[in-house]
């Protein structure tokens, strides 16, 4: 017999993740009490994974808790805000103790590491699906926007795009998935340090989870610009620029999903200060291009044409 859902919440839930000192009442009351720090902006974000949509019925349960909590991250990390508070609805076709056990591991661990405190939520019945709904601060007027692109600034790009999107390649051929591709689609790695040295640096910024020609997108319509990337600057691991170079198709890298990087802009007087700001940092970031006059994104390929593939990201309704 499977355990009920209150016995479900206190087991797994309750004090799955650290305490922090602004949290008066967590899990166990109608609803979480919290106290603002005076001075800041919350910002807040929610993200739904669906089972058969986002991720395999069968993934790994660890591997899901981390992503569930890692695409919200990724949207502060977007934002320069630092995250604080998570709210964690589960809807579940069985309440599975070694399920659960391993999805809230992956949660915690991750929390525990930006110093998130899951302070309440909501467990049902049903297909499964997680949603993880994400609370920060910034400093008033510090937040990284999609719309602040200027006519001449650069294109960067952190860590590197293509890996997630090659592990589901090669999954759906049923080829062997290494084990950095594997990772890079199971458990990424939001940019939370990096979105907050942007802060007062970058013109814009958004987190590369739909592809980058897609995400990029976003950005240039927010700020009434266009960009062109350079393919050849493109950092791309040796596994996926092996996978673009057999067949010259470069979708992987600027369609494929699931990258959870940042995508910014900076004016090019702010570059010394760029490069000061990143010192230290456990990512890479390299330029891959520039805004102009216009709407939309093109790629100029290494051979000098224009990328005509696949543009478009995931949507969820087309
Ligand atoms: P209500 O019926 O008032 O919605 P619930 O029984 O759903 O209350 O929840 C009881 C407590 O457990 C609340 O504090 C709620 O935030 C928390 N909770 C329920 N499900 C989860 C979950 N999946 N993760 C974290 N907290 C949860
Ligand atoms: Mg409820």
């Amino acid at each position: 017999m499977g355990i009920s859902e209150f016995d479900l919440i206190r087991e797994f839930c309750q004090g799955a993740t650290r305490v922090r000192a602004d949290v008066l009442l967590g899990i166990g009351d109608d609803a979480a009490l919290l106290r603002c720090s005076p001075g800041r902006e919350l910002v807040m974000t929610l993200d739904t994974l669906v089972a058969g949509r986002h991720f395999l019925p069968d993934a790994d349960p660890q591997s899901l808790g981390h992503k569930a909590l890692a695409v919200n991250l990724s949207d502060l990390a977007a934002m320069g805000a630092e995250p604080a508070w998570a709210l964690l609805s589960l809807t579940l076709p069985r309440a599975d103790s070694a399920w659960l056990a391993g999805f809230m591991a992956g949660f915690s661990r991750l929390a525990d590491a930006h110093e998130v405190q899951l302070v309440g939520g909501d467990t049902c019945s049903g297909p499964l699906a997680i949603s993880v709904q994400l609370t920060g601060f910034v400093e008033p007027g510090t937040a990284l926007l999609r719309s602040g692109a200027s006519v001449g600034d650069l294109v960067y790009l952190s860590g590197a795009v293509g890996d997630a999107a090659l592990a589901l390649q090669l999954h759906g051929r049923g080829e062997p998935i290494a084990a950095q591709q594997q990772r890079r689609l199971d458990r990424p790695e939001p940019r939370l340090q990096l979105g907050r040295r942007l802060r007062g640096l970058a013109s814009a910024a958004i987190d590369v989870s739909d592809g980058l020609l897609a995400d990029l997108g976003h950005l240039c319509s927010a700020s009434g610009v266009a960009a062109e990337i350079d393919c050849a600057a493109l950092p791309l691991s040796p596994a996926t620029a092996a996978w673009i170079g057999r067949d010259g198709d470069w979708s992987l890298a600027l369609a494929g999903g699931d990258d959870y990087e940042l995508c910014f802009t900076l004016p090019p007087s702010r570059g010394e200060a760029l490069e000061r700001e990143l010192r230290g940092l456990d990512v890479a970031v390299h330029c891959i291009g520039r805004i102009g006059a216009g709407q939309g994104v093109s790629a100029i390929l290494p051979d000098g044409s224009r990328y005509t593939g696949v543009q478009t990201g995931w949507d969820h309704f087309r």
